[in-house]
């Protein structure tokens, strides 16, 4: 019977074995086993879920569908940091010098923003001649001279993954934990990881809309990476409100550049709040590696170290920093402004945010959409601020007309009360 007999027993709700698994991801990336059966498994594991064993080995699966990176040779500790992706989450611009600064290697792999989380890809292909499509041999080259090699995903890595979330995509069945976790872990074991911190976003603009939910995938994501021979540490992070300042491609470079490079003083707070969570997280990775604490992540960053690695980075990879500064006109920038009294700003909503930038072409609804990298939203308030009427809220730039439905959208989504409101707490857990 065959894969039919895989399908059956995960619809009876019995266990998998290693080698159906193995046939599975093999079957998906050669294409051998038809897209009709492959959803009815998909279908039939989010249903009737995974046990920790069968997550492990769906996820070795995947990894050993194609090639695996070597990294051998290449300066030791190594790590690679991935976010499950939010709302002006630009953290992997800043932390990654950081930690190349104090001389970890990180060889990474990113993504392309779907729906409202935003792709480091994306962000960083605003930056005129940057290279998103290295090979492998190219990012283990670059990783070998400066100590980071960040691409988008080659097919050639952990193709079963590619095919099994394209069907995900298509048939509802994106939102299930042990199919998440074999999806990112088994990147990044192909990628070559030994050692992964873990970004699991919680919030509105998170995939993981609750504490609860998000811990469920922090512990999988540790637990599986376990069996599986990696050392994976979580940190559960606030996604309620956008991350930063700036939410858009360009402008987020921009504002991972600024933090980089600018004294504090001259950061805006919300800047400030971006670079404070990118800190805790560089702080919590060089502890994982035994290569430090948050304060070695901090004098990287005064020294100037990490904003010359990004530099370095930039460079190596085609880009450069002073075309990123220059910003181009955009068409049309509108202002938000608070329009009653003094109130204290209890919620900025970042779903909401995120969904307009996809309204001003800032982000993909389908994976074929061309999006608009000049397309930003900058968000001027922050939970816990007092604001008086006229305070900006936000500005809104744009390359065509910016309409009233998205203006609309972007009032309500700062909400208001008369008594004082504590500012949200960035990090909120550590799931190791
Ligand atoms: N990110 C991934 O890489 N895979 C998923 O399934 C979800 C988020």
């Amino acid at each position: 019977m065959g894969f039919v007999d895989t399908i059956a027993a995960k619809r009876d709700g019995r266990s998998n074995s290693k080698e159906q698994l193995i046939e599975l991801a093999q079957g998906a990336a050669s294409g051998t086993i038809p897209d009709y059966q492959l959803s009815a498994w998909l279908m039939a594991a989010y249903l009737k879920g995974l046990t920790p064993q069968e997550t492990a080995d769906l996820t070795m699966a995947m990894a050993e569908s194609g090639e695996r990176l070597d990294l051998t040779g290449l300066p030791k500790p190594w790590l690679d940091k991935h976010s499950t992706g939010g709302v002006g989450d630009k953290t992997t611009l800043v932390v990654l010098p950081i930690l190349a600064a104090c001389g970890v290697t990180m060889v990474k792999m990113s993504g392309r923003g779907l729906g409202i989380t935003g792709g480091t890809i994306d962000k960083l292909e605003s930056i005129p001649g940057f290279r998103t499509d290295l090979s492998p041999e190219e990012m283990v080259d670059q990783a070998k001279r400066i100590g980071i090699a960040l691409s988008g995903q080659t097919p050639r890595l952990a193709p079963a993954d590619r095919a099994l979330y394209a069907l995900r995509d298509v048939t509802g069945t994106v939102a299930s934990i042990p199919l998440i976790t074999a999806s990112i872990l088994s990147k990044k074991i192909a990628g070559g990881a030994d050692t992964v911190v873990l970004d699991v976003k919680c919030g509105s603009g998170a995939f993981m809309k609750t504490l609860p939910e998000a811990q469920t995938l922090a512990r999988s994501l540790v637990d599986t990476g376990k069996l599986c021979g990696l050392k994976v540490s979580a940190v559960i992070t606030d996604m309620d409100q956008p991350l930063g300042m700036a939410v858009g491609n360009l402008i987020e470079v921009q504002e991972a550049l600024d933090a980089l490079s600018k004294p504090q003083y001259e950061l805006t707070s919300g800047t400030q709040r971006f670079l404070d969570l990118s800190l805790s997280l560089a702080g919590h990775a060089l502890e994982v590696v035994g290569s430090g604490d948050r304060r070695s992540a901090e004098k990287a960053m005064e020294s100037g170290r990490a904003f010359e690695k990004a530099t370095q980075w930039i460079e190596a990879q085609g880009g450069k920093v002073e075309a990123v500064r220059a910003l181009p006109q955009p068409k049309s920038i509108s202002v938000l402004v608070h329009k009653s009294g003094a109130r204290y700003v209890s919620r900025v909503d970042a779903q909401t945010v995120g969904e307009c930038l996809l309204m001003l072409g800032g982000g993909r609804q389908q994976k074929t959409d061309e999006i608009d990298h000049v397309a930003g939203i900058q968000t001027k308030v922050e939970v816990g601020d007092l604001v008086q009427k006229g305070h900006v809220l936000f500005s809104v730039i744009s390359s065509k007309p910016v309409t009233t439905e998205i203006l609309h959208r972007l009032q309500a989504a700062v909400e208001f009360q008369d008594n004082p409101v504590e500012p949200v707490k960035t990090l909120l857990e550590v799931v190791n």
